[in-house]
Formats: structure tokens, sequence, C-alpha cells
């Protein structure tokens, strides 16, 4: 996806402070972070939301919770953290190509808002 703001950050043409890469999945520092850490733990390959997974996305699926659990260790979070996508515009989605919230560093209410 040419127009696809995290695809650019995939391909290095807009800049971003990644704290993970592998083959399949990136991880970088949210540009606005809602908690002490707040990372994205984003697939290179462009997938909408995770509405739009399916049964043959198990190995990508499982590569990004590897990713979101190394990060997790990485920034010192043994006391959890919170792993959160949005779907659509009303869950508050902003940008279309599938992303994991890693947040932690601080005590997260419940629900959400
Ligand atoms: P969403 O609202 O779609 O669930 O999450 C999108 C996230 O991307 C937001 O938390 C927002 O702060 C972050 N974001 C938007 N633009 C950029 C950017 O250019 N760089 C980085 N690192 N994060 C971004
Ligand atoms: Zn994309």
């Amino acid at each position: 996806m040419t127009d696809c703001l995290f695809c650019k950050i995939v391909k290095g043409e807009i800049p971003s402070d990644r704290v993970h890469e592998d083959a399949d999945v990136i991880a970088f520092r949210d540009i606005a972070p809602k908690a002490p850490t707040h990372i994205l733990v984003i697939p290179r390959r462009h997938i909408p939301d995770a509405h739009a997974l399916t049964d043959a996305d198990g190995d990508i699926l499982g590569k990004l919770f590897a990713a979101a659990r190394r990060v997790a260790d990485d920034a010192g979070l043994e006391n959890g953290y919170r792993v959160v996508t949005n779907i659509g515009p009303e869950s508050g989605q902003t940008v279309f190509h599938l992303h994991f919230h890693v947040l932690g560093g601080r005590p997260m209410s419940w629900p959400p808002g």
C-alpha cells in the first residue's frame, strides 16, 4: 500500500524508533505515548486490521505476539501490560495497517474509555 503510513515506516521512508525487527514483524515506539512504555507491533505485510485476519494468518499472529512478549520483557514490564488493537473508526483506529499497542509502566483502568 503506497499511501499507508505504517507501510512507509516498514520501508524506512518515515523514520521510527525501532525496538525490534525480524523478517516478518517490526516494533517501534508510538509517536504519542499513552503510557511510559507504548510500543506498536506490526506485520511488515499490509493487513488493514484484525478483522481482516483469517485462519491462514496463524503464523503471522504467533510472530506478532512473540514480538510483543519480547518488547514487553525488554521494557521490564514484569508487573503486567496491556495489548490492544483497535478495529474501525468507532474503536478509535486511525492507522489502517494492523498494529498491536503494547502499553505498560503504569496501572491500567478497566473498562477502557
Ligand atoms: P490507532 O489509533 O490506529 O489504534 O493507533 C495508531 C497509533 O499510531 C497512535 O497511537 C498514534 O499515536 C501512532 N502514530 C501515528 N502516526 C505515527 C508516526 O508517524 N509514528 C509513530 N511512531 N507512531 C504514529
Ligand atoms: Zn500498510
